[in-house]
């Protein structure tokens, strides 16, 4: 046996050896073979469009993809630096006219976090010229019948978990890169696989391009580009990475990272008693405590991003002590209200959902968070997730009742609910709507998630006085179904 695993090693030994001279063969044949060689910068262009990770309207189904016409990118590799500019006609989320709104990606050498600079490594191109440069190594590998070169090359950048990202592309027998798979990582999926597939590859005086692109995340679509046309080193590339100045009178920051989103500092949450023992715990999206006889329950526990959601919970041990938090309602599993759910296991607190959301959220928060360990992963615990059927689930002891109710007919999303205290007269929801200034016309066609919400209030006959909602009202408020069906020209 002894000598077997000998063997073995030795095998290994060789096979890692081989490998290596391999990977700077397959390598240089590529570059050949695709135009890589003498190329530092490329220009291509296309129609495409955008998927928005984490906001699909179902969590078993693909993210909602928005048009990317006129889609232009510019990729200079000796920087890096990289481009993308594209337009979407588009009815904005605050209703009225449909508009054409420019878009843009913009990546330079000093927003150098791996998250963005993947985005160049990542193509068929940046793919060849991160694998020479970063000690890579082959193997080759059959999928479904197709033999490919696997080369694998680690990033010069390390990601908080301590290691490098690894990055393998999948180079076919004509020595055109397919397909570059890498782990990023994120709040939900952990290390999550992102995908890029390259397809009908096209030539162009030496250069090769792929006429179809689609980049995955989480498995679904994040990008999808049917590319016209490239050109290899464009003499007007300083004038296709430079993002024109801002509109004058408007001090607006150059694109880049993008605005909002996880990762801003979170505001030092305050609260606010509604009744006894119910507080609102402010916050950029606000959580509702409900405190029991030996335990609390709070709506909307896991907003924005871990640090978001340890606040909510300290604010919560705060102004109801020394009773455990034993679950933990979301609104929906859009990311912009669960990122923060790993800190929610890390505390033990079993997160509740209709059922349609508990298989899709138990995979993505029990898979392996290397790249970025979270306080989920440090504590070893794993999500508990009650996944209820039917359209209520009802917290109750002698002290109070609490009543989550599945809204019926909403776009936005499936599963999502709404949280009800009857004694108290107190609704909690997120993302049906934002209620317009008291003055403000009725709009025309009026704004779907209100006429959702005023509906469910009515069919489940809820007797409520005040509402309060997960995001911010303008100006800040609880609001009642008189103001709501106002807006709607109800009365
Ligand atoms: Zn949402």
């Amino acid at each position: 046996m002894r000598r077997m695993i000998v063997a073995l090693a030795l095998t290994a030994a060789l096979i890692q050896t081989i490998n290596a001279q391999d990977a700077k063969t397959v390598i240089s044949n590529a570059s050949r073979a695709m135009g890589v060689e003498g190329l530092n910068s490329i220009h291509f262009y296309g129609v495409a469009q955008n998927g928005n990770l984490g906001q699909n309207n179902n969590s078993n189904q693909p993210w909602p993809m928005t048009a990317a016409n006129d889609y232009v990118r510019a990729i200079d590799f000796t920087q890096p630096a990289s481009r993308a500019t594209w337009q979407t006609y588009a009815v904005p989320v605050t209703g009225g006219a449909a508009t054409l709104t420019p878009g843009q990606q913009n990546i330079t050498p000093q927003n150098n976090t791996w998250a963005q600079q993947l985005e160049i490594w990542i193509t068929p191109w940046g793919f060849i010229k991160g694998a020479a440069a970063n000690n890579a190594t082959a193997r080759a590998q059959t999928v479904e019948g197709k033999r490919y070169q696997v080369v694998t090359f680690n990033s010069p950048i390390k990601s908080a978990g301590g290691q490098p990202y690894k990055v393998e592309g999948y180079i076919n027998s004509q020595n055109l890169v397919e397909k570059v798979r890498t782990w990023l990582e994120n709040p939900i999926f952990g290390d999550m696989l992102v995908e890029a597939d390259y397809s009908y590859y096209r030539d162009n005086n030496g250069l090769k391009f792929p006429a179809q692109m689609v980049q995955k995340r989480g498995g679904w679509p994040v990008f999808e580009a049917y590319v016209l046309g490239a050109h290899a080193n464009p003499a007007n590339l300083q004038q296709l990475l430079t993002p024109p100045p801002p509109p004058a009178g408007r001090g607006g920051a150059p694109g880049g990272a993008r605005a909002g989103g996880p990762g801003g500092a979170p505001a030092a949450p305050t609260s606010e008693k509604l009744a006894e023992g119910v507080f609102r715990i402010n916050g950029a999206y606000n959580a509702l405590a409900v405190e029991f006889a030996d335990h609390i329950v709070l709506f909307e526990p896991g907003p924005q991003n871990e640090a978001r959601a340890q606040a909510v919970i300290a604010e919560t041990r705060k102004v109801i002590p020394n009773k455990p938090i034993r679950y933990g309602v979301i609104s929906h599993h859009h990311f912009d209200h669960t990122s923060g759910l790993p800190a929610v296991v890390a505390e033990g607190i079993t997160i509740v959902t209709p059922e349609v959301n508990k298989a899709f959220l138990m995979n993505a928060l029990s898979a392996p968070r290397t790249l970025a360990p979270d306080s989920m992963s440090k504590s070893g615990k794993k999500p508990a997730i009650e996944g209820f059927t039917g359209d209520k689930r009802v917290f109750q002891d002698a002290t109070r009742t609490l009543e989550i109710h599945v809204i019926k007919g909403l776009p936005h999303a499936d599963g999502l609910v709404v949280g009800y205290l009857p004694k108290e007269k107190i609704l909690v929801y997120a993302d049906m709507f934002n209620l317009p200034p008291a003055d403000a016309p009725v709009p025309d066609p009026p704004v779907t998630g209100t006429i959702v919400f005023a509906d469910n209030i009515d069919r489940l006959k809820l007797d409520v006085d005040r509402i309060m909602s997960v995001h911010n009202l303008n100006p800040d408020r609880l609001t009642s179904v008189a103001d709501i069906k106002a807006s709607l020209g109800r009365k």
